[in-house]
């Protein structure tokens, strides 16, 4: 028995329609926590990493634990075009959370996560880029190169910043590794420490001048989970 994520039809249509994007074939499977652990294996990642992880993405498919049903509208913004096999984590996170935030309709589609991200993109970069998350989303989600996208996007905005730079410090860290959702501040600080990308992003932002603050990428304590 294939058993539909939560709100699946519900929110392919509303992604769709904000993002401008066709999600066809969406296979979005639910999954216990052995299972979790046992399709990310199947993509690369110990056991160990499974913990606390709510919904995972790879490819076309989408997992989402049986008792997190609130993450899958955060992974099917994943499966539209806004992940970090297409740019990077720490602006992928903060802006799908974000576009969650925007698209949510009732407090059972979506709770918080990636808090540091998420802030730095609502009140940093779409301040700066003078657009809220959807118009965003719907600029990366079809385009076939994010990272120059969003550079060309910020170096409009700021004359002076040095988009080359911009646009490469904005790419995935790593081919082939999937968007997943965790839900807790440790683990997400296990990820992070993993992942040198994000703190690049800041560094090139301010080296760019970008006048964007560096995200406080190290001081991770305040979380709001
Ligand atoms: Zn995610």
């Amino acid at each position: 028995m294939i058993r539909k994520c939560y709100k699946q039809a519900e929110f392919v249509g509303r992604i769709q329609q904000a993002l401008g994007v066709a999600l066809d074939r969406v296979s979005c499977s639910i999954v216990d926590r052995q299972g979790m652990a046992k399709v990310m294996q199947g993509a690369g990642w110990s056991r160990n990493d499974s913990a606390g992880v709510v919904g995972f993405q790879v490819d076309e498919q989408v997992y989402v634990l049986d008792s997190a049903p609130w993450t899958v509208l955060h992974e099917l913004i994943h499966r539209a075009g806004v992940n970090s096999d297409r740019l990077s984590r720490f602006v992928a996170e903060g802006l799908t959370e974000s576009i969650a935030q925007e698209l949510k309709r009732s407090s059972d589609e979506h709770r918080p996560t990636y808090p540091v991200e998420t802030r730095w993109v609502q009140q940093k970069l779409l301040p700066v880029l003078g657009m809220n998350a959807t118009q965003l989303g719907r600029a990366l989600a079809s385009d076939p190169d994010p990272p120059r996208k969003l550079a060309s996007l910020m170096a409009a905005a700021k004359p002076g910043t040095n988009e080359r730079a911009l646009r490469r410090q904005l790419g995935p860290q790593k081919t082939g590794v999937p968007s997943f959702n965790r839900m807790s501040v440790t683990r997400m600080k296990g990820v992070m420490a993993d992942d040198r990308g994000s703190e690049r992003v800041g560094l090139v932002l301010l080296l760019a001048s970008a006048v964007l603050l560096v995200p406080p990428l190290l001081t991770r304590s305040q979380g709001a989970l």
